[in-house]
């Protein structure tokens, strides 16, 4: 058997015709940066999502950059960024300048470890990045309490975690603004790229829509320096087509790492923790194995596709050298790229597919 680790053209098949259509009622009415099909898409996201409202651009890395442009982020500011996500979460502060300050997560749920901020803020410090990594809300209460007492915005990177919640409350306006990727393999993916930006701040997301269309608030007047990252209609359109299914696929991601959790008993290897704060909505189901790489050369001979996500740390990027991070710095993060692989969880899987990759990891010898 083979078990894909991500199979778009099983999540698209069905949905094909629909998706020809929503395209061709694009083609029609010519909407296709900005316009109907994005005004539409930004308001159900926001109702579905369960936050005020969404401001759709042109992917999740650009949403998180517009946030710190909007926020007038720049050289001299620190921001704080846990050292174990997607590297887009770091370009928050490098984008516009600022100082990218690593903290540690926390090593049962894979996000931001409260306990790290307090000694990395200084005056300087102008925001917090909270990833919401592998679609497990970070543990919100804490990291908020030391950001209000300081003043200090929070956003949350919410690209892993559509549909996500903390106590209840749903991920991408606990902190001061949340971002969210569409980028095709998340989950709510469209056909190429695309993210957006969601707050309860009005003010924070008028100030984002005039700076993904050129700064511009009247026609050809630029009150601000702009980009060109704007959401497109094709995109907008797609992800109208895959939004209602959204929860339905979520509940499916949860069932199999249900399924798994009760299946897999290979001894040394570390299940992913369900916090008691929120389940994960998991855009990975990711477990640490301390034969990690053994242990995936044993699934790809079996036919099972996994991922590690990530093999690298943050602060150990060369892109990052300049700061002068070392091995050693951060250990939780250390020690889960090193451990780290991550199980096909895609919605379309079957259960008969599941329960050969249970079979195969509990076989591993
Ligand atoms: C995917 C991702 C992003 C970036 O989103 P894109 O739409 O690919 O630019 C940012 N942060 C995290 C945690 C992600 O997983």
């Amino acid at each position: 058997m083979k078990v894909p680790f991500i199979d778009l053209k099983r999540a698209h098949e069905p949905i094909r015709d629909e998706l020809m259509e929503a395209f061709g009622r694009t083609i029609d009415h010519g909407g296709f940066c900005l316009g109907p099909e994005v005004a539409a898409f930004e308001a159900e996201f926001a109702r579905v999502q369960g936050v005020s409202r969404s401001v759709g651009v042109g992917s999740g890395t650009e949403a998180l950059h517009l946030v710190a442009e909007a926020w007038d982020i720049g050289p001299g500011d620190e921001v704080i960024v846990p050292a174990f996500t997607f590297i887009a979460s770091a370009w928050f502060a490098q984008y516009v300048g600022a100082r990218v300050v690593f903290a540690d997560i926390d090593s049962e749920s894979y996000t931001l470890d409260p306990q790290c901020i307090e000694s990395l803020i200084t005056d300087k410090t102008k925001a917090i990045v909270v990833t919401h990594l592998f679609g497990q809300a970070a543990d919100m209460d804490p990291i908020m309490a030391i950001a209000r007492d300081r003043g200090i915005p929070v956003v949350e990177d919410a690209a892993q975690a559509h549909l996500a919640r903390y106590r209840d409350r749903p991920v991408g306006e606990i902190g001061d603004a949340g971002v969210f990727s569409f980028y095709p393999t998340k989950n709510l993916g469209g056909l190429g790229e695309g993210g957006t930006v969601t707050s309860s701040d009005g003010e924070l997301l008028d100030r984002v829509e005039v700076l993904r269309a050129h700064g511009m608030k009247e026609r050809y007047l630029h009150h601000y320096v702009g980009y060109n990252n704007r959401m497109e209609g094709l995109q907008a359109a797609a992800l109208s087509v895959k939004l209602p299914h959204l929860s339905e696929k979520t509940e499916r991601r949860q069932a199999i790492a249900a399924h798994y959790r009760s299946g897999i008993s290979l001894e040394g290897l570390v299940l992913p923790r369900s916090m008691d704060w929120g389940d994960s909505v998991y855009h990975m189901f990711t477990i640490q194995h301390p034969e990690r790489d053994r242990l995936r050369e044993h699934l790809t001979e079996n036919g099972v596709g996994t991922d590690i996500v990530y093999p690298y740390p943050l602060h150990l990027q060369p892109c990052f050298s300049f700061l002068g991070y070392s091995v050693g710095d951060f250990p939780i993060a250390e020690g889960l790229a090193d451990r780290c692989l991550s199980l096909p969880i895609v919605p379309e899987l079957t259960d008969e597919e599941v329960d050969y990759v249970i079979d195969r990891i509990n076989a591993f010898a």
